[in-house]
């Protein structure tokens, strides 16, 4: 059925819809009447075949379908209706608009409630945020606007658009506006169409339709449907399907994107058995390894009311948007429940969502957003339906394999995260505790004791592991906000939900322990990761649990309870029974079992513990500790128990790094690395020190270090008398280190008495203090909260000072100076190397302020009074024995167990224990001093040993000669002792002063400090040496040479430089024509690269060649939509003024003798076969094309240059004819040179009549059209010439080589005219003088291009070459013999006259008369100069300004160019406007012409070798006087003209032939002087970008979102890259977007910005490519690749201009080259699908 919808087809339908809604008003059952009409028209409308037609179908639907509803709905007209009701609605406060995929999401980290909250691009910038520190993301696609949610954010809930205004009462009831008859009919049709929509979708007939449904007739139409899964890949469908349904690959393609996209998508269509047949066939090749694909034959029937149901949804969606009353209705539709109790609408949906398509899911996910979300009053209602059916959701959602966005569980993030929902749902439905249970209930296997078993799991079970974690993410929203009022109610429902949490930890405690493997190493690693990643997902939820607690005294102190029990519940569990023993040290004992952690089962997962660690921290914190400790649950388990397993898990750590467990493999290294990561430490590692210390605080000091001793397995060594037992010194490394950990933290609120920014301020200062760090890098040490903050910015500019990056790197952070005294050596969180690394730094740093390099421990905040009693362990007894025992073994360092680092420990602690003593005897009265170090430290040990005190110890140690780097340490606490002394000696008698021990000690210390430093010098020294030994042995050949090498280029350069001296006393220098200055001739001499040979550069000696890269470029293209030329049938001969498209030629300037770089790429070549047969990668060059590296710097080549010397020139002036004369002589031998050629045609090449071709033209004297010249170049440097040649020819033109082609001569002058002129362009562009600024190695490349130019005839044919010349002289002087000849203004002029002045020779060489060749490049100069300058006067009419007459006279310049421009005009007719301003005109002709002339210098002296005067060696006003003088030209161009005006006239009427478009060229082409090309202008802000790519859809798949937009950064072109949809076929091969564009774009050479990545690529060729770093910085000086940290952006300048300067330069394949050499994995990347 086609309809054609004409106008009064539409006025008849029209009125029938009136008519079906009137039947509607009058029926008696309404439903039924509805369903006939849908089943009479849905299969009319929909699935008619198989190609459906979209627009027709849903303009068919609009018109039979919904209209008629609208019509029932309004009862009127619905344009009219709908708009009434718009009218009188009051549309509330939110914004709620749906997120897309790829669209930008802010969120202020200042007033987010929680990170989940987002603004959309408009209300955030119409919001108070803009001005906040605001996190940026892209959105995945769904979720909508937080705007107007005033629960969302803690101020500033409102943009504003969306701003309440004051006279609104919004709490009235939006239905009040609506009569009741609407009412009704509304109900009556929303009920009907949603249940129409729900039965459709949960449909799962394939052959049946709902009763009510049946179509009137049914024909043997089916569908055979597809369906997505997450099992099989694209290429998996994409080729079944092809074998399947006989499509092609691109059908395949498509039909795979739609499943993917849509969930589902019919794939053939035709009678039942036809389908079936395709079901079988795919379903049996699709289920070999994994479940088969989905496939359903479905009727079409049932398939239409299908689509129609989600029509129907969208309309529903679209309807309620007029108006909030008609959203009500529809809230109270979906979500009654039937008349006998039956689940509503909305429930039915949900409970089917896992067995819908994804389509289906999307469209009513976003109907339950746009509706139910919005209105306040029904989403609560619909909360409490989703937590009612929250375990089955979930169950389903586990089960499915769809991602999570497409499940309806997805929602909970928009009810969860709201507080009062969530609250309310905590309290009536129980959440919190359901979604624990729900996740344990997932987890099934367990070990004997209940405990968690992931190393079971099958592939399956880890999947289904990996989605129910999901559940975490629902539990840490209902978390996320912390409750300011409790209600009994909410007590109750929090502890149920904990106690539910304790049986989930009860799980956790005791998972995966482990055992010491002996003698053997493992065999198979053990799997660990399940339990961390656990572990980390539950984190935050064990840190917010904590807080909560924390909020309420009861709550806390019944959750303290209840972890107790839980803990004693899991202690019951362990077997410990170990043998009782008692241990005892200097005079104390204490009773304990025998355990040993490097033979027994060892934990770590112990988050039951842990978590009561926390919660006593709190306890500490409340004002019960203070007043009524007793009340306080505090000793239900004995404070040894409480210790045990986290004091073993720290041993463990120990022995792991100290390398005990190396047996046990990578497992237990990557869990002790975790267990101190900053992703868990806060709930592990962290935790088991608080517990140690909790449990010392209660215990004898005494007794806990014993036992800490015991479980170290280092009692032995100290508790027996002599210390002399042979243990292992790696062990005993570790226990001062644990105690001194375990003393000192007190930055913990609870612990010590600080701020919680205190703690985090010493995190900082402890990172910074190792190095200076960007702003990622610190966020990334520190503990993130669950809103993903780590507090930081609240504090660091009170502990670090800013840097700004420069053009590369980023800002970094440095500490303030006045914080590195709080450096704390043996800070916490410190791994090894990062102590080690900070020790240096900070000695460092104290030597150059002059100040000795003791590192003594910072000041200490005093403890919490649960705490306080952990002070007195620096002074217990069995710690003073361990101290003077180490400090013995330090005095006779033969004893074995001494080491440095142990006795360094041991200083600290007695630094530490000192000032302990110093603040209390500072900050207390005398009598509350309970800490006297010092007097114990002085007494000396008692008999029968009497050993010496500590205080001796340290005096006898001071002068040890093995200590010198404690020195400084040493010298600190025996001085802080005298002070202390002092200290107690002032409150009681006067102080004693001492001044002649001092004057003594001065000089001790300046003796010492002398000695200090001659040590280090020598040690230095040392150092210097053997590095140098070092890196001369590992040093590479060629890198031995290179220091040869670039010494000899230091010679060539001076060398050159000194014959090219500006300042040489010959003022007027003069690059071209016979009057040119000539260069004092010298040998020039340059050393091989390869042989470090030195060798003389000769025409006839041996070749040497320069490494080159010949590339084709669009750089300078003023046209992109240029169709690159057919390579085979191109004529390069004459280039286009819009340089479309050119050759370049660079260099690295290294060079090397041609035998030699011919051995050195056979060998490159050989290697790369012998590696491409092994492993099958590629290289970052290919060997293939002729690339190669640099020998010496690893840059790209493809080519060598030879190395040519100064053509010898006429040695002197002789007079030459005028420009009359010349061209006439030119004229004449062009005439028989014609004739001879004519002879040379039509016979054989080889039979060449020399008496015949002198009857036709006699060759003019002097000339001789039949000599043969003889080659004045030696084998190898013809060679060279060819090679280098016949490679521009093949890049150039994309051809294969050949060298006899004629094109070959043409493109080597194209490559050398575009190269000069791109780099006079960068000069411009740089803002840099026109010579001396270049880099030497350009200037070597740019001479020796120039010079091979001007010889590469020698290789090719005579009469070809003649024959370029004659074409193009004459585009400039019409030849009646050439046909053909281009406008001029369709010539780049500078093109032109390096191929001239380079073919002229092939003349000459036959032309005895005297003629020199300096003559004809000034003739020929000066021609095409005039012919520039008409150019440039056709092109660029200025704008007609009257007012410029400068002071009314007329300077010479002005007279001559309005002459010259008069005659324009009256040759072309007043094609030309008269333009009143001749300073105006002479202004413009003098801009246009300058490029050409600098560009014209550039090409004279390194042709000729002309040194360059000192004026143009600046900038600066003059320019073009000098410019000109060194040209030889009149500064008044136009004297050219006039001076020889009858000789120039027929170029000038070259240009009234008609033919000439001057009018139309104006419009298009590009005037002179030809602008820069830049790249594209970004914006400042990087999410208008995103915004920008957010509503870019891919070209091709008909307005879906592209997932991976990418700007072409040259152009301006989005692209829609990475992706199947847009491959397209370039050379046989399928490519990505990009690659294809770079082809169109930039010949090859691309520059793209990802705007989801925010990354910069760099592609050339099909198989380079690399990424660079961004232009978008955020505050902190940093790029963000990958969107990761989500700051803010902002353009860069400086940056970008780098990246233009590397395309400018023709530098981004050499950029590539080099990261790729740097980097091999971007070698594997399959650069051409981006
Ligand atoms: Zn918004
Ligand atoms: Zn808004
Ligand atoms: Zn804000
Ligand atoms: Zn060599
Ligand atoms: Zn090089
Ligand atoms: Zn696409
Ligand atoms: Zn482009």
């Amino acid at each position: 059925m086609v309809l054609c919808l004409d106008g009064s087809t539409v006025i008849t339908i029209m009125k029938r819809l009136l008519l079906f809604a009137q039947k509607w008003l009058q029926a008696s059952d309404l439903p039924k009447a509805v369903y006939q009409h849908l089943a009479r028209y849905v299969p009319k409308i929909y699935c008619l075949g198989p190609n459906l037609n979209p627009q027709n179908e849903d303009l068919l639907a609009q018109l039979l379908l919904q209209g008629p509803l609208e019509w029932y709905l309004c009862g009127e007209d619905p344009s009219i209706g709908l708009a009434k009701l718009e009218q009188s609605n009051q549309p509330s406060q939110l914004c709620g608009h749906v997120f897309k995929v790829g669209e930008p999401t802010y969120s202020c980290r200042e007033c987010a409630a929680d990170p989940t909250c987002v603004l959309c691009m408009q209300c955030f910038l119409g919001s108070v945020h803009k001005g906040h520190r605001y996190r940026m993301t892209t959105s995945g696609g769904g979720g909508f606007c937080d705007c107007g949610d005033t629960e969302a954010w803690k101020k500033g809930p409102y943009c504003q658009k969306h701003e309440p205004s004051i006279s609104d009462s919004s709490q009235e009831d939006p239905l009040d506006q609506l009569s009741a008859n609407m009412i009704t009919r509304t109900y009556s049709v929303f009920s009907i169409v949603l249940r129409y929509a729900v039965d459709m979708l949960t449909w799962e007939e394939e052959n049946e339709l709902p009763a009510g449904l049946e179509p009137p007739e049914r024909g043997d139409t089916y569908y055979c449907m597809l369906f997505n899964d997450e099992v099989h890949t694209y290429e998996q469908v994409i080729y079944t399907l092809q074998k399947a349904v006989n499509c092609t690959q691109k059908e395949a393609v498509s039909f795979a994107t739609t499943v993917d996209r849509d969930g589902r998508k019919s794939v053939r269509y035709g009678d039942f058995h036809f389908c079936e047949q395709a079901k079988t066939v795919i379903v049996r090749n699709t289920s070999r390894q994994t479940k088969p694909l989905r496939v359903q034959v479905m009727h079409s029937s049932v398939v239409a009311h299908q689509c129609f149901a989600l029509k129907a949804l969208a309309w529903l969606g679209q309807v309620i948007g007029h108006s909030d009353a008609l959203r009500r209705i529809l809230c109270q539709v979906g979500l009654e429940k039937g008349p006998l109790g039956e689940n509503s609408l909305v429930d039915t949906l949900m409970l089917c969502d896992s067995k819908m398509w994804k389509g289906a899911r999307n469209v009513y996910h976003q109907l339950l957003m746009s509706s139910l979300l919005m209105d306040p009053k029904y989403k609560k209602l619909f909360a409490i339906q989703f937590a009612k059916n929250y375990e089955r959701l979930q169950s389903d959602y586990v089960k499915d394999d769809h991602d999570r966005e497409f499940s309806v569980t997805d929602l909970s993030v928009q009810m969860f995260t709201v507080p009062s929902l969530a609250r309310m749902l905590m309290t009536e439905e129980n959440l919190m505790a359901t979604i624990i249970r729900t996740f344990v209930e997932h987890l099934r296997h367990r070990d004997l004791q209940g405990r968690f078993q992931f190393e079971r799991y099958t592939p399956q079970q880890a999947f289904k592991f990996r989605r129910v974690q999901s559940l975490l993410g629902d539990l840490k929203y209902v978390l996320i906000s912390r409750p300011t009022e409790w209600t009994d109610k909410l007590r109750e429902k929090f502890l149920e939900g904990f106690e539910t949490f304790l049986e989930l930890l009860k799980c956790m405690q005791g998972m995966d322990p482990v055992v010491r493997q002996v003698g053997q190493h493992i065999e198979m690693e053990p799997e660990w990761e399940a339990a961390f990643t656990l572990q980390m997902k539950l984190t935050h939820i064990i840190s917010m649990m904590q807080e909560w607690c924390a909020s309420d005294e009861k709550v806390l102190i019944e959750a303290y309870r209840m972890c107790l029990v839980a803990l004693t519940h899991c202690h019951g569990g362990f077997a410990d029974g170990e043998q009782p023993i008692t241990l005892s040290m200097c005079g104390h004992s204490v009773d304990t079992f025998r355990y040993c952690v490097s033979q027994e089962k060892v934990i770590i997962h112990l988050p039951v513990s842990r978590l009561l660690a926390g919660l006593h921290v709190l306890l500490s914190k409340t004002e019960v500790a203070y007043r009524f400790p007793e009340r306080l649950p505090l000793s239900e388990l004995s404070p040894p128990m409480l210790i045990e397993h986290p004091l073993r898990c720290l041993v463990l750590c120990a022995q792991v790094h100290a390398g005990m467990w190396r047996r046990n493999g990578f497992s237990l290294v990557n869990q002790i690395y975790y267990y101190h990561n900053v992703k868990c430490r806060v709930e592990m590692f962290d935790k088991d020190l608080v517990m140690l210390q909790a449990g010392s605080s209660m215990m004898d000091p005494n007794h806990f270090l014993m036992i800490v001793l015991s479980r170290f397995e280092l009692y032995h060594i100290f508790s027996s008398a002599d210390g002399r037992k042979r243990h292992s010194r790696e062990n005993a490394n570790k226990v001062p280190n644990s105690f001194l950990l375990h003393c000192r933290e007190r930055f913990t609120p609870g612990i010590g008495q600080v701020q919680p920014s205190d703690e985090i301020k010493r995190e900082i200062i402890h990172q910074l203090c190792i190095r200076p760090m960007a702003h990622s890098e610190l966020a990334k040490a520190l503990p993130e909260n669950e809103n993903k903050e780590t507090g930081m910015e609240r504090v660091i500019d009170s502990v670090a000072l800013f840097k700004k990056p420069g053009v590369t790197g980023r800002g970094l952070y440095e500490l303030r100076p006045e914080c590195a005294k709080q450096f704390n050596l043996y800070f916490y969180h410190y791994s090894r190397a990062d102590q080690s690394k900070a020790e240096e730094a900070q000695r460092k740093l104290r030597r150059q302020s002059g100040e000795d390099s003791a590192l003594p421990p910072p000041l200490l905040p005093p403890f919490c009074p649960l705490f306080a009693s952990l002070v007195n362990l620096l002074q217990c007894d069995v710690l003073l024995g361990m101290l003077g025992v180490v400090l013995q073994w330090a005095v006779e360092p033969s004893g074995g167990h001494w080491s440095e680092s142990m006795l360094q420990r041991v200083l600290h602690l007695i630094g530490m224990a000192l000032l302990e003593e110093q603040q209390q005897l500072e900050s207390s009265s005398e009598d509350d001093i309970t800490f006297s170090f010092t007097l114990k430290i002085s007494r000396p040990g008692e008999a029968p040993s009497n050993t010496p005190s500590i205080l001796a110890l340290l005096e006898t140690l001071q002068n040890a000669a093995h200590l010198e780097v404690h020195k400084d340490m040493i010298r600190w606490i025996l001085k802080t002792v005298a002070s202390i002394k002092t200290m107690r000696e002032r409150s009681s008698t006067s102080p004693v002063t001492d001044s002649g021990g001092q004057n003594h000690q001065e000089t001790v210390r300046d003796k010492d400090k002398a000695e200090r430093k001659r040590k280090a010098e020598m040690a230095r020294l040392r150092r210097e040496k053997i590095m140098a030994q070092m890196s001369a042995m590992q040093r590479h050949f060629i890198d031995e040479n290179k220091e040869l090498f670039q010494q000899s280029l230091e010679e060539l350069d001076a060398s050159t430089s000194a014959s090219l001296d500006p300042s040489s006393p010959d003022a007027a220098l003069l690059c071209v024509g016979p009057r040119r200055t000539r260069p004092t001739e010298k040998r020039q001499v340059v050393t091989c690269i390869l042989c470090q040979e030195e060798q003389e550069i000769r025409g006839d000696g041996r070749a040497m060649v320069l490494a080159a890269f010949v590339q084709r470029s669009t750089v300078m293209s003023r046209n992109r939509h240029r169709p690159p030329p057919n390579p085979e049938r191109h004529d390069p001969l004459f280039m286009h003024p819009d340089l479309s498209f050119g050759t370049h030629t660079g260099s690295c300037g290294h060079i090397m003798h041609s035998h030699c770089w011919q051995r050195y790429f056979e060998a490159v070549q050989a290697k790369e076969q012998r590696r491409q047969q092994r492993l099958r990668v590629h290289t970052s060059y290919d060997v293939e094309n002729g690339e190669f590296l640099c020998p010496l710097c690893e840059c790209l080549s493809n080519t060598v240059i030879p190395l040519l010397p100064l053509p010898k020139g006429s040695g002197r002036y002789t007079e030459q004819p005028g420009l009359g004369l010349w061209l006439k002589t030119v004229s004449q031998q062009i005439k028989s040179l014609h004739s001879a050629h004519r002879k040379l045609r039509p016979v054989d090449a080889g039979a060449v009549d020399a008496t015949s071709n002198m009857e036709d033209f006699p060759p003019p004297e002097g000339f001789k059209p039949d000599y043969v010249p003889v080659n004045p170049f030696s084998s190898t440097v013809k060679e060279m010439l060819t090679t280098f040649g016949t490679a521009t020819y093949k890049i150039g033109l994309k051809v294969h080589p050949n060298e006899q082609d004629p094109r070959v001569p043409i493109m080597c002058w194209g490559s050398c005219a575009y190269t000069i002129q791109s780099i006079e362009r960068l000069l411009v562009d740089e803002e840099k003088p026109l010579f001396g600024s270049l880099p030497c190695r350009q200037d070597d490349c740019l001479r020796s291009l120039t010079r091979f130019s001007a010889a590469c005839w020698t290789t090719a044919s005579l009469p070809s070459v003649q024959g370029h010349f004659i074409r193009l002289l004459a585009a400039l002087l019409p030849d009646p013999e050439v046909e053909s000849s281009p406008s001029l203004l369709d010539v780049d002029i500078f093109h032109l006259l390096v191929s001239m002045v380079m073919s002229y020779p092939s003349l000459h060489i036959q032309d005895s008369s005297g003629l020199s060749v300096d003559a004809a490049q000034q003739n020929l100069f000066q021609l095409v100069t005039v012919a520039h300058v008409v150019q440039v006067l056709l092109t660029s009419t200025p704008e007609v300004t009257m007012d410029q007459e400068s002071g009314g006279g007329h300077s010479e310049e002005e007279q001559s160019i309005s002459a010259l421009y008069s005659c324009l005009r009256r040759h072309l007719g007043g094609a030309l406007r008269d333009v009143g301003s001749a300073w105006h005109l002479w202004r413009c002709v003098k801009a246009g012409v300058l490029p050409f002339l600098r560009a014209g210098a550039l090409f004279f002296h390194h042709l000729n070798g002309v040194p360059t005067p000192s004026e143009l060696h600046a900038r600066g006003s003059g320019q073009w006087e000098y410019l000109c003088g060194y040209l030889g030209l009149p500064s008044n161009l136009l004297q050219l003209y006039h001076s020889n005006q009858d000789l120039l006239d027929p170029l000038i009427q070259g240009y009234d032939s008609g033919s000439v478009p001057v009018g139309s060229y104006l419009c298009v082409f590009l005037c002179y002087p030809r602008e820069s090309n830049r790249l594209i202008d970004l914006p400042d802000d990087y999410s208008a970008l995103i915004n920008q790519a957010s509503t870019f859809t891919c070209p091709k798949s008909g307005g879906d979102k592209s997932r991976a937009p990418t700007l072409c950064l040259v152009c301006g072109a989005m692209l829609c890259s990475q992706s199947y949809c847009c491959q397209t076929d370039l050379e046989g091969e399928d490519v990505g977007a990009c690659t294809a564009h770079t082809f169109a774009c930039g010949a090859g050479v691309g520059i793209f910005l990802r705007v989801r990545e925010s990354q910069v690529l760099f592609l050339a060729g099909k198989t380079k490519g690399c990424f660079y770093t961004p232009p978008y910085l955020d505050d902190y000086g940093e790029t963000d690749q990958g969107l990761r940290r989500g700051n803010p952006l902002h353009l860069c300048q400086e940056r970008y201009r780098k990246i233009q300067k590397l395309w400018r330069q023709h530098s981004i394949t050499e950029e590539i080259g080099h990261a790729q050499e740097a980097n091999q994995s971007l070698v594997g990347i399959d650069w051409q699908h981006l």
